[in-house]
Protein backbone atom coordinates (compact mmCIF):
# COMPACT_ATOMS: atom_id res chain seq x y z
CA UNK A 1 0.00 0.00 0.00
CA UNK A 2 1.42 3.58 -0.95
CA UNK A 3 1.82 6.10 1.99
CA UNK A 4 -1.30 7.57 0.70
CA UNK A 5 -3.36 4.71 1.45
CA UNK A 6 -1.90 4.27 4.64
CA UNK A 7 -3.01 7.72 5.54
CA UNK A 8 -6.71 7.55 4.05
CA UNK A 9 -7.09 4.06 5.83
CA UNK A 10 -6.16 5.98 9.14
CA UNK A 11 -8.62 9.12 8.26
CA UNK A 12 -11.26 6.46 7.73
CA UNK A 13 -10.12 4.40 10.87
CA UNK A 14 -10.84 7.92 12.65
CA UNK A 15 -13.97 8.46 10.98
CA UNK A 16 -15.19 5.46 12.84
CA UNK A 17 -13.62 5.88 16.02
CA UNK A 18 -10.92 3.78 15.49
CA UNK A 19 -7.69 5.22 16.45
CA UNK A 20 -4.75 3.30 14.79
CA UNK A 21 -1.37 4.60 15.97
CA UNK A 22 0.90 4.36 12.78
CA UNK A 23 1.41 2.47 9.29
CA UNK A 24 3.29 -0.25 10.78
CA UNK A 25 -0.07 -1.16 13.63
CA UNK A 26 -1.82 -1.29 10.40
CA UNK A 27 -0.26 -3.34 8.10
CA UNK A 28 0.24 -6.42 11.04
CA UNK A 29 -4.01 -5.87 11.79
CA UNK A 30 -4.10 -7.49 8.40
CA UNK A 31 -2.68 -10.86 9.30
CA UNK A 32 -4.14 -11.26 13.06
CA UNK A 33 -4.67 -14.95 13.86
CA UNK A 34 -5.56 -15.00 17.04
CA UNK A 35 -7.69 -12.31 19.10
CA UNK A 36 -7.23 -12.32 22.65
CA UNK A 37 -9.79 -10.88 24.62
CA UNK A 38 -9.63 -9.57 28.26
CA UNK A 39 -13.07 -10.88 30.47
CA UNK A 40 -13.49 -7.84 33.17
CA UNK A 41 -14.47 -4.61 31.01
CA UNK A 42 -13.39 -6.03 27.50
CA UNK A 43 -16.15 -9.16 26.82
CA UNK A 44 -17.82 -7.56 29.74
CA UNK A 45 -19.52 -4.09 30.31
CA UNK A 46 -17.39 -3.70 33.21
CA UNK A 47 -20.46 -3.11 35.30
CA UNK A 48 -20.62 -5.79 38.01
CA UNK A 49 -23.47 -5.72 40.71
CA UNK A 50 -23.44 -7.79 43.70
CA UNK A 51 -26.74 -10.27 43.07
CA UNK A 52 -26.34 -12.46 46.09
CA UNK A 53 -24.67 -12.28 49.53
CA UNK A 54 -24.79 -15.07 51.45
CA UNK A 55 -23.79 -15.50 55.32
CA UNK A 56 -22.68 -18.95 56.59
CA UNK A 57 -21.08 -17.53 60.09
CA UNK A 58 -24.81 -16.12 62.07
CA UNK A 59 -23.04 -12.92 61.73
CA UNK A 60 -26.45 -10.14 60.86
CA UNK A 61 -25.89 -9.63 57.08
CA UNK A 62 -26.42 -5.85 57.52
CA UNK A 63 -23.07 -6.30 59.90
CA UNK A 64 -21.40 -8.41 57.08
CA UNK A 65 -21.90 -5.69 54.54
CA UNK A 66 -20.62 -3.02 56.33
CA UNK A 67 -17.49 -4.84 57.15
CA UNK A 68 -16.74 -6.37 53.72
CA UNK A 69 -17.92 -2.37 52.23
CA UNK A 70 -15.30 -1.20 54.47
CA UNK A 71 -12.24 -3.62 53.71
CA UNK A 72 -13.11 -2.53 50.02
CA UNK A 73 -13.22 1.14 50.56
CA UNK A 74 -10.03 2.00 49.45
CA UNK A 75 -9.60 -0.13 46.43
CA UNK A 76 -10.10 0.90 42.85
CA UNK A 77 -11.19 -2.77 41.64
CA UNK A 78 -14.29 -2.69 39.50
CA UNK A 79 -16.01 -5.53 42.25
CA UNK A 80 -15.19 -2.88 45.08
CA UNK A 81 -17.80 -0.66 43.90
CA UNK A 82 -20.26 -3.18 43.22
CA UNK A 83 -19.69 -4.55 46.69
CA UNK A 84 -19.45 -0.54 48.03
CA UNK A 85 -23.14 -0.06 46.25
CA UNK A 86 -24.60 -3.20 47.59
CA UNK A 87 -23.64 -2.48 50.94
CA UNK A 88 -24.49 1.23 50.81
CA UNK A 89 -28.12 0.60 49.80
CA UNK A 90 -28.00 -1.64 52.44
CA UNK A 91 -27.10 0.31 54.93
CA UNK A 92 -29.50 3.33 54.00
CA UNK A 93 -32.55 0.90 52.77
CA UNK A 94 -32.03 -1.64 55.48
CA UNK A 95 -32.74 -4.30 52.41
CA UNK A 96 -30.67 -6.02 49.81
CA UNK A 97 -31.13 -4.37 46.61
CA UNK A 98 -32.92 -5.84 44.22
CA UNK A 99 -31.90 -5.92 40.23
CA UNK A 100 -34.48 -3.58 39.54
CA UNK A 101 -33.32 -0.86 42.05
CA UNK A 102 -29.50 -1.67 42.09
CA UNK A 103 -27.77 1.62 42.04
CA UNK A 104 -30.43 3.69 40.91
CA UNK A 105 -29.75 5.90 44.37
CA UNK A 106 -26.23 5.99 44.46
CA UNK A 107 -25.64 8.00 41.55
CA UNK A 108 -23.98 10.53 43.62
CA UNK A 109 -20.75 9.90 46.05
CA UNK A 110 -20.64 7.72 48.92
CA UNK A 111 -20.70 8.99 52.09
CA UNK A 112 -17.83 7.55 54.15
CA UNK A 113 -19.39 8.26 57.55
CA UNK A 114 -20.83 5.09 58.07
CA UNK A 115 -18.12 2.47 57.47
CA UNK A 116 -15.57 1.08 59.83
CA UNK A 117 -12.08 1.97 60.03
CA UNK A 118 -9.68 0.14 57.86
CA UNK A 119 -5.66 0.10 58.78
CA UNK A 120 -2.95 -1.62 57.07
CA UNK A 121 -4.89 -1.86 53.79
CA UNK A 122 -3.33 -3.09 50.71
CA UNK A 123 -4.43 -4.65 47.67
CA UNK A 124 -3.56 -7.87 46.63
CA UNK A 125 -3.68 -7.50 42.95
CA UNK A 126 -5.21 -11.05 41.15
CA UNK A 127 -6.82 -12.19 44.84
CA UNK A 128 -8.54 -9.29 46.43
CA UNK A 129 -7.98 -7.02 49.59
CA UNK A 130 -7.06 -7.44 53.42
CA UNK A 131 -6.92 -5.29 56.31
CA UNK A 132 -7.19 -4.66 59.69
CA UNK A 133 -10.65 -3.67 61.49
CA UNK A 134 -10.82 -3.98 64.64
CA UNK A 135 -7.74 -5.11 65.19
CA UNK A 136 -8.23 -8.31 63.28
CA UNK A 137 -7.35 -9.53 60.13
CA UNK A 138 -10.21 -9.49 57.40
CA UNK A 139 -9.52 -10.76 53.63
CA UNK A 140 -11.92 -10.19 50.80
CA UNK A 141 -10.98 -12.22 48.12
CA UNK A 142 -10.88 -15.43 45.68
CA UNK A 143 -9.90 -18.97 47.00
CA UNK A 144 -5.96 -18.32 46.83
CA UNK A 145 -6.18 -15.24 49.07
CA UNK A 146 -8.18 -17.15 51.55
CA UNK A 147 -6.17 -20.37 51.99
CA UNK A 148 -2.90 -18.50 51.54
CA UNK A 149 -3.83 -17.29 54.63
CA UNK A 150 -4.63 -20.59 55.83
CA UNK A 151 -8.56 -19.91 55.97
CA UNK A 152 -10.49 -23.30 55.61
CA UNK A 153 -13.54 -23.47 53.30
CA UNK A 154 -15.93 -25.36 54.41
CA UNK A 155 -17.75 -27.83 52.40
CA UNK A 156 -21.12 -25.91 52.54
CA UNK A 157 -19.49 -22.57 51.48
CA UNK A 158 -17.32 -24.20 48.22
CA UNK A 159 -20.85 -25.84 47.15
CA UNK A 160 -22.62 -22.54 47.10
CA UNK A 161 -19.17 -21.13 45.33
CA UNK A 162 -19.82 -23.65 42.36
CA UNK A 163 -23.02 -22.81 42.17
CA UNK A 164 -22.32 -19.16 41.65
CA UNK A 165 -19.83 -20.03 39.31
CA UNK A 166 -21.53 -22.30 36.96
CA UNK A 167 -24.08 -19.33 36.37
CA UNK A 168 -20.82 -16.89 35.57
CA UNK A 169 -20.70 -15.70 38.34
CA UNK A 170 -17.73 -14.66 40.48
CA UNK A 171 -17.42 -15.74 44.20
CA UNK A 172 -16.08 -13.32 46.94
CA UNK A 173 -14.84 -14.55 50.14
CA UNK A 174 -14.88 -12.86 53.32
CA UNK A 175 -13.29 -13.88 56.51
CA UNK A 176 -12.54 -12.13 59.81
CA UNK A 177 -9.89 -13.15 62.19
CA UNK A 178 -9.05 -16.64 60.34
CA UNK A 179 -12.72 -17.64 59.91
CA UNK A 180 -14.97 -17.30 56.82
CA UNK A 181 -17.90 -15.01 57.39
CA UNK A 182 -20.19 -15.09 54.55
CA UNK A 183 -19.61 -14.79 50.30
CA UNK A 184 -20.66 -12.45 47.83
CA UNK A 185 -21.71 -13.08 44.03
CA UNK A 186 -21.22 -10.80 41.43
CA UNK A 187 -21.77 -10.06 38.20
CA UNK A 188 -20.82 -8.52 35.33
CA UNK A 189 -22.92 -9.20 31.58
CA UNK A 190 -21.65 -9.25 28.43
CA UNK A 191 -21.70 -6.22 26.15
CA UNK A 192 -24.42 -6.56 23.63
CA UNK A 193 -22.40 -7.34 20.87
CA UNK A 194 -19.74 -9.24 22.41
CA UNK A 195 -21.32 -13.13 20.71
CA UNK A 196 -21.62 -11.33 17.58
CA UNK A 197 -18.01 -10.28 17.31
CA UNK A 198 -16.80 -13.82 18.38
CA UNK A 199 -19.12 -15.37 15.67
CA UNK A 200 -17.73 -12.57 13.63
CA UNK A 201 -14.11 -13.44 13.91
CA UNK A 202 -14.95 -16.85 13.26
CA UNK A 203 -16.03 -16.55 10.38
CA UNK A 204 -13.05 -14.21 9.07
CA UNK A 205 -10.84 -17.12 10.04
CA UNK A 206 -9.14 -15.55 13.04
CA UNK A 207 -8.86 -17.94 16.56
CA UNK A 208 -10.82 -16.01 19.24
CA UNK A 209 -9.77 -16.69 22.87
CA UNK A 210 -10.74 -14.80 26.13
CA UNK A 211 -7.89 -14.49 28.99
CA UNK A 212 -9.18 -13.38 32.84
CA UNK A 213 -7.91 -13.24 36.78
CA UNK A 214 -10.82 -14.78 37.64
CA UNK A 215 -11.74 -18.40 38.29
CA UNK A 216 -11.89 -21.16 35.85
CA UNK A 217 -15.61 -22.24 36.23
CA UNK A 218 -16.63 -18.45 35.92
CA UNK A 219 -14.36 -18.18 32.76
CA UNK A 220 -15.99 -21.16 31.15
CA UNK A 221 -18.95 -20.20 31.63
CA UNK A 222 -18.52 -16.45 29.94
CA UNK A 223 -17.02 -17.91 27.58
CA UNK A 224 -19.56 -20.72 26.39
CA UNK A 225 -21.81 -17.74 26.43
CA UNK A 226 -19.85 -15.27 24.31
CA UNK A 227 -18.83 -18.84 21.58
CA UNK A 228 -15.07 -18.80 22.68
CA UNK A 229 -13.70 -22.15 23.29
CA UNK A 230 -10.11 -20.91 23.63
CA UNK A 231 -10.03 -19.52 27.00
CA UNK A 232 -7.33 -18.80 29.85
CA UNK A 233 -8.49 -18.33 33.24
CA UNK A 234 -6.46 -17.53 36.76
CA UNK A 235 -4.10 -15.77 34.97
CA UNK A 236 -1.85 -13.64 37.30
CA UNK A 237 -1.93 -9.70 36.07
CA UNK A 238 1.99 -10.18 35.17
CA UNK A 239 0.62 -13.35 33.56
CA UNK A 240 -1.47 -12.14 30.46
CA UNK A 241 1.48 -11.07 28.33
CA UNK A 242 2.42 -14.58 28.57
CA UNK A 243 -0.24 -15.63 27.49
CA UNK A 244 0.55 -13.42 24.41
CA UNK A 245 3.75 -14.77 24.03
CA UNK A 246 2.52 -18.44 24.23
CA UNK A 247 0.38 -18.04 21.02
CA UNK A 248 3.21 -15.75 19.39
CA UNK A 249 5.47 -19.12 19.83
CA UNK A 250 4.54 -20.59 16.28
CA UNK A 251 5.36 -17.34 14.40
CA UNK A 252 1.38 -16.41 14.75
CA UNK A 253 0.13 -12.66 14.75
CA UNK A 254 -1.85 -11.87 17.58
CA UNK A 255 -3.75 -9.38 18.73
CA UNK A 256 -4.78 -8.86 22.19
CA UNK A 257 -8.02 -6.10 23.17
CA UNK A 258 -8.03 -5.06 26.94
CA UNK A 259 -8.81 -2.18 28.86
CA UNK A 260 -7.34 -2.41 32.28
CA UNK A 261 -3.53 -1.40 33.76
CA UNK A 262 -3.82 -5.37 33.95
CA UNK A 263 -3.61 -5.65 30.13
CA UNK A 264 -1.05 -2.88 29.32
CA UNK A 265 1.70 -5.53 29.37
CA UNK A 266 -0.05 -7.95 27.18
CA UNK A 267 -1.27 -5.17 25.09
CA UNK A 268 2.07 -3.60 24.61
CA UNK A 269 3.37 -7.83 23.74
CA UNK A 270 0.82 -8.24 20.97
CA UNK A 271 1.85 -7.82 17.52
CA UNK A 272 -1.59 -5.23 17.44
CA UNK A 273 -2.82 -4.36 21.21
CA UNK A 274 -6.91 -2.45 20.99
CA UNK A 275 -7.31 -0.87 24.16
CA UNK A 276 -11.20 0.01 24.85
CA UNK A 277 -11.25 3.72 24.92
CA UNK A 278 -12.99 3.69 28.15
CA UNK A 279 -9.96 1.81 29.63
CA UNK A 280 -7.35 3.19 31.89
CA UNK A 281 -4.55 5.87 30.34
CA UNK A 282 -1.81 3.31 30.94
CA UNK A 283 -3.55 0.57 28.41
CA UNK A 284 -4.90 3.26 26.20
CA UNK A 285 -0.42 4.01 26.20
CA UNK A 286 0.31 0.47 25.44
CA UNK A 287 -2.02 -0.60 22.58
CA UNK A 288 -1.22 0.26 18.69
CA UNK A 289 -5.01 0.82 18.03
CA UNK A 290 -8.04 2.61 20.34
CA UNK A 291 -11.11 1.75 19.93
CA UNK A 292 -13.15 4.92 21.23
CA UNK A 293 -16.54 3.69 20.65
CA UNK A 294 -16.19 1.03 23.53
CA UNK A 295 -17.62 -1.26 20.85
CA UNK A 296 -16.17 -4.73 19.94
CA UNK A 297 -17.60 -4.85 16.51
CA UNK A 298 -14.37 -2.21 16.17
CA UNK A 299 -11.67 -5.04 16.28
CA UNK A 300 -13.58 -6.56 13.06
CA UNK A 301 -13.68 -2.86 11.78
CA UNK A 302 -10.03 -2.42 12.07
CA UNK A 303 -9.31 -5.51 10.80
CA UNK A 304 -11.30 -5.01 7.71
CA UNK A 305 -9.75 -1.80 7.08
CA UNK A 306 -6.35 -3.30 6.97
CA UNK A 307 -7.75 -6.10 4.87
CA UNK A 308 -8.76 -3.45 2.45
CA UNK A 309 -6.33 -0.88 2.81
CA UNK A 310 -3.55 -4.05 1.62
CA UNK A 311 -5.33 -5.73 -1.28
CA UNK A 312 -5.65 -9.26 0.68
CA UNK A 313 -9.27 -9.93 0.21
CA UNK A 314 -10.14 -11.34 -2.92
P1 LIG B 1 -9.67 -9.77 35.63
O1 LIG B 1 -8.56 -10.32 34.77
O2 LIG B 1 -10.93 -10.54 35.41
O3 LIG B 1 -9.85 -8.29 35.46
P2 LIG B 1 -8.25 -9.51 38.24
O4 LIG B 1 -6.88 -10.01 37.93
O5 LIG B 1 -8.42 -8.06 38.46
O6 LIG B 1 -9.31 -10.08 37.16
O7 LIG B 1 -8.79 -10.26 39.54
C1 LIG B 1 -8.84 -11.66 39.59
C2 LIG B 1 -9.69 -12.13 40.73
O8 LIG B 1 -9.13 -11.67 41.97
C3 LIG B 1 -11.10 -11.58 40.72
O9 LIG B 1 -11.96 -12.35 39.92
C4 LIG B 1 -11.47 -11.66 42.20
O10 LIG B 1 -11.83 -12.98 42.54
C5 LIG B 1 -10.15 -11.35 42.89
N1 LIG B 1 -10.05 -9.92 43.23
C6 LIG B 1 -9.22 -8.99 42.72
N2 LIG B 1 -9.40 -7.79 43.29
C7 LIG B 1 -10.40 -7.92 44.20
C8 LIG B 1 -11.06 -7.05 45.13
N3 LIG B 1 -10.74 -5.76 45.26
N4 LIG B 1 -12.03 -7.58 45.91
C9 LIG B 1 -12.37 -8.87 45.80
N5 LIG B 1 -11.80 -9.75 44.96
C10 LIG B 1 -10.82 -9.30 44.17
MG1 LIG C 1 -10.42 -5.78 32.20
Amino acid sequence: ATPTAVMVATGVGASHGVLIKGGDALERAESIQHVIFDKTGTLTQGKAAVTAAKVFSGMDVGDFLTLVASAEASSEHPLARAILDYAHHYHFFDKLPTTENAGKQIKEAIPSGWLLEAMDFSALPGRGVQCLINGKKVLVGNRSLLTENGVSIPVEVESFLIELEENAKTGILVAYDGTLLGVLGVTDPLKREAAVVVEGLKKLGVNPVMVTGDNWRTARAVAKEVGIEDVRAEVMPAGKADVVHSFQKNGSIVAMVGDGINDSPALAAADVGMAIGAGTDIAIEAADYVLVRNNLEDVITAIDLSRKTFNRIR
